[in-house]
């Protein structure tokens, strides 16, 4: 008897299953994730190339997904190799991808975000990670956001986010000082709580939402997310999301978490099974070695055999 035959399902250890799984592409893996910027372990999928947040707004767009309903117009705002093929699954009617400045990225209108060259209410999803610590006037860019939002829709948005702090900014500071206090050369700050009051005063409503409080701990290591990487789902003020979208968070981590068990179970099984696969296969060999040869005998001595036994 194993380790895990005295365990139930749901306290077996994620040890047991080697795999991890990629919500991204869908993927099974067994390799190592691969480092992500700034060298950070375990961050990027072998097979898709899919970093923490990618595989997290995976999650968000399958579970939101059957409130969102027909989508007519999607706005990707920064699009990238990894987050374009999961918007496209959605299958909005009209999917755009724009952002400040051409690089080798496929977009279909350059726009800045301060000033979006769409009508109101015309947009029915926005997704936006990582482009508003960017942008000097970040206010502006978020009464665009608001304005365009169609009544129902839905906003997106990620930032580096420090909680229990004021935000940190200043589109002055020189290039080393960015790097040393907001991460990264183009950034202008580094968002704090107040980064919600912003969001509010621009006109939006907000649920936040985190790996570990959607998924639950275990769920989080089992698809390599940073548990408390939050993602804000932003809505013209009048409208909540939770409610409207019908995202009934509270007893997602239990229902991972019975089907995570499950999964470490059925792994345990079979490595026991193959245990006694190997234990089988190396008995019939043992029994093959003690039976007699079995090997036929030569031509010659067959004649010889059958003329002898004609003979009267
Ligand atoms: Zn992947």
């Amino acid at each position: 008897m194993t380790h895990a035959d005295n365990l139930h399902p749901a306290e077996l250890s994620l040890d047991d299953y080697p795999r991890r799984y990629c919500s991204a592409c869908g993927r099974l893996v067994k390799k190592d994730f691969r480092p992500g910027p700034g060298g950070r372990p375990d961050a990027a999928c072998p097979g898709c190339g899919s970093l923490e947040r990618h595989r997290f707004l995976a999650v968000l767009l399958g579970l939101l997904r059957p409130s969102l309903g027909d989508i007519d117009v999607l706005l990707e705002v920064a699009p990238s190799r990894q987050t374009t093929p999961l918007l496209a699954e959605l299958g909005a009617r009209v999917h755009l991808r724009t952002d400040l400045g051409a690089d080798n990225r496929l977009v279909d209108a350059l726009a800045d975000l301060t000033g979006l060259p769409h009508r109101d209410d015309a947009i029915d999803l926005l997704v936006c990670y990582h482009v508003l610590e960017h942008v000097p006037d970040d206010r502006s860019a978020m009464a665009e956001i608001a304005r365009v939002l169609s009544p129902g829709g839905v906003a997106l948005l990620q930032v580096p986010w420090r909680p229990g702090t004021v935000t940190d900014e200043d589109p002055d500071a020189t290039v080393e000082e960015r790097v040393a206090r907001f991460g990264q050369a183009d950034h202008v700050r580094y968002y704090g709580d107040d980064f919600e009051t912003r969001l509010m005063s621009a006109g939006l409503s907000l649920t936040r939402v985190t790996p570990e409080g959607l998924l639950g701990e275990r769920m989080c290591a089992w698809m390599k997310l940073r548990p408390d990487e939050p993602v804000w789902i932003a809505s013209p003020s009048g409208t909540t999301p939770t409610r409207d979208l019908g995202l009934d968070t509270a007893r997602l981590p239990s229902i991972w978490e019975a089907m995570l068990g499950q999964m470490v179970a059925h792994r345990a099984r079979e490595d026991r099974l193959r245990t006694r696969l190997r234990r089988i296969r190396a008995e019939r060999d043992r029994l093959r070695r003690r039976l007699p040869d079995p090997r036929p005998r030569p031509r010659r001595a067959r004649r010889l055999l059958r003329r002898l036994r004609r003979r009267p």
